[in-house]
């Protein structure tokens, strides 16, 4: 693939979509593997258009919470999947937990089995993980729902990720996120950062953040890509 938007010395990324409430997902690339943050409605059909043998080489699905507009796609890529008689083991790292069971669903109830193993993890309970050279680092994030529409609107399970390269290089990808003390030092020096940049003005804390503040926030990386918008 060509038109990506970002290239570093190892590492690649290409945000494949991002539009508030509708969906995100961002494809990363080792230059052989591939690695989606997120997975949003339309996901499958986006990674169809990249004309990337994205069924063999997809390692990994990093979840970052469980809003509808960053997995919706989920379910549709793992029956692209076995329609591709994929045979390798897909990683889905989510922090909430309950996606598991729903994966579980899916693959006995409705296609009475994969042929391929999802390995499922929690990411809340492992502080890093390491595919084939690439360091994938989750760290919590600040946010909760509107409270007019879904009662107490609480904080979500939320998660952001690091991804490093055997040089060193990182990805730092934002995930959906308020403004919380020690933000900009997970940002510091990020050869990509992925920032959301939801609102243009406040609309309450631990929600999202602003385009002002992603710009704050995008002052510590070498380069960066605002989405969320
Ligand atoms: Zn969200």
């Amino acid at each position: 693939m060509k038109n990506w938007d970002w290239q570093g010395k190892e590492l690649k990324a290409k945000v494949l979509f991002s539009a508030k409430g509708l969906a995100t997902q961002v494809l990363v690339s080792t230059g052989e593997r591939l690695y989606l943050l997120d997975c949003g409605d339309g996901t499958s059909r986006d990674l169809a258009l990249t004309n990337l043998s994205w069924a063999e080489q997809l390692v990994a699905i990093l979840i970052s919470h469980d809003h509808p507009d960053h997995t919706a796609g989920l379910f549709a890529v793992l029956t692209y999947l076995r329609l591709r008689g994929r045979k390798k083991e897909l990683f889905i790292l989510s922090p909430d937990k309950n996606l598991n069971y729903r994966l579980r669903y899916f693959r006995d109830s409705l296609f009475a089995g994969l042929p391929f193993e999802i390995e499922f993890k929690a990411v809340t309970e492992n502080p890093q993980f390491c595919f084939s050279g690439l360091l994938v680092r989750p760290f919590a994030t600040v946010h909760r729902e509107r409270a007019e529409f879904f009662g107490t609107g609480g904080l979500l399970k939320a998660v952001g990720y690091v991804l490093q390269g055997r040089t060193g290089e990182r990805i730092v990808y934002s995930g959906d996120t308020g403004w919380f003390r020690g933000i900009e030092t997970i940002f510091k020096d990020a050869d990509l950062a992925l920032i959301e940049a939801t609102f243009d003005f406040p609309k309450g804390p631990e929600r999202h953040l602003t385009m002002k503040e992603a710009k704050e926030l995008g002052k510590q990386a070498k380069n960066v890509i605002y989405i969320h918008r």
